[in-house]
């Protein structure tokens, strides 16, 4: 039994589906990476999932249960964190006023900053006075203070160096392993995500193009690059 199991979902905006019949499925302790060119329904697929786009047909299970009638909060209670791809912090709070908040003015279980130490050295900055790299931890941390049992990130990468991109996904692949929780990340960075994902779906034109374990895919990926990721 999957963690995450979607399957045939259609979704979109204002009656019109964007994203059709994609299956993928997100198993606990797995990191798992969908990939795809702008505009092939990545942030569509995972907006579903939360609950804050319309879905015309298709099934979404968490933990084997359905959730496609519960609101987004709902799921969030169910155990969904999702760090979108604005990360949607407050640039006027501080990183310890953004984690209890978070928190529920509590202090944060000590596991989460163990994850971003770097986190701990910057209690009383702004949110605005972060580097994307810290605030890209912060989102991060918010959503682990949650204890998600699935967690999804859009874009983790966006407007980031490459040297800070590499530094995410082994810490990504520990939380994954270590509180044995699913996460599912949309990324852009192919070649890098197939150093570190143990899944791999990837979209195109709203549609599931191929989907399969990182070894299967790791052969066909200049094939896959070339038909469906554009230029990268
Ligand atoms: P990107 O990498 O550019 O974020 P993506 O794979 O995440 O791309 P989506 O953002 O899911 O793709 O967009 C899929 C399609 O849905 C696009 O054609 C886009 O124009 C359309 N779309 C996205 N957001 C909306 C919206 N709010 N209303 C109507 N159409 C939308």
């Amino acid at each position: 039994m999957s963690l995450l199991e979607v399957r045939r979902l259609t979704a979109g905006y204002a009656s019109v589906p964007v994203v059709r019949d994609v299956s993928l499925s997100v198993e606990r302790g797995e990191l798992v990476a969908l990939l795809g060119a702008n505009g092939a329904g990545k942030t569509t697929t995972l907006l579903a999932i939360s609950g804050l786009v319309s879905v015309y047909s298709g099934e979404i299970r968490l933990d084997a249960g359905s959730i496609a009638g519960l609101a987004p909060a709902q799921r969030a209670r169910a155990g969904i964190q999702h760090v979108p791809e604005d990360r949607s912090l407050f640039p006027s709070l501080t990183v310890d006023e953004t984690i209890r908040l978070a928190c529920g003015a509590r202090r944060p279980p000590k596991w989460v900053l163990e994850y971003f130490p770097a986190l701990g050295e910057l209690g009383g900055r702004r949110v605005a006075a972060l580097s994307g790299g810290e605030q890209q931890m912060l989102a991060l941390a918010r959503a682990l203070c949650r204890d998600p049992s699935l967690l999804i990130v859009d874009e983790m990468s966006l407007g980031l160096a490459p040297l800070v991109v590499n530094a995410f996904f082994p810490v990504l692949r520990r939380i994954a392993a270590e509180r044995g929780c699913g996460v599912l990340i949309v990324e852009q960075h192919v070649h890098v995500a197939l150093r570190w994902v143990d899944r791999v779906h990837v979209m195109a034109g709203g549609t599931m193009a191929a989907s399969g374990t990182t070894d299967e895919m790791r052969p066909r990926i200049d094939e896959l690059a070339g038909a469906y990721l554009g230029e990268r």
